[in-house]
């Protein structure tokens, strides 16, 4: 094998170097653009599970108001229906109503509970 002038060599190298540059940048812009639109959803989803939270603070407040006039708590979501019309989740999660001696717990099956989640 002839060995090559170094001549000859050295444009490799360089251009070896110039395309690693090149691959690192396009690495660097692909895991930018990866972060700023895999974040976006995330950022969604605080905005729905803010309103999620403020719907079952609306129904806490109902099914407060239903237990101060039927005297006690209610059964149901259903049972709200007449203090407040039924939110729909943001998400389309579906809503339940539980009652403890510390009052009405709304459960979201998408987002959870408002109250659990400030614990
Ligand atoms: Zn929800």
């Amino acid at each position: 094998m002839e060995r090559l002038p170094d001549k000859q060599r050295k444009p490799v190298a360089a251009g070896v170097v110039a395309g690693g540059a090149v691959v690192a940048i396009t690495v660097a812009v692909t895991v930018w653009l990866l972060g700023t639109f895999v974040g976006l959803p995330s950022a969604n989803d605080a905005a729905t599970t803010t309103k999620c939270f403020s719907q079952q603070a609306g129904l806490e407040k109902a099914a407060w108001a239903y237990e101060a006039e039927q005297g006690m708590p209610p059964g149901s979501l259903a049972d709200l229906e007449a203090f407040a019309p039924a939110p729909a989740c943001p998400s389309g999660g579906t809503y339940s109503v539980s009652w403890s001696e510390a009052g009405p717990l709304v459960t979201c099956t998408e987002h959870g509970s408002r109250q659990e989640a400030q614990r």
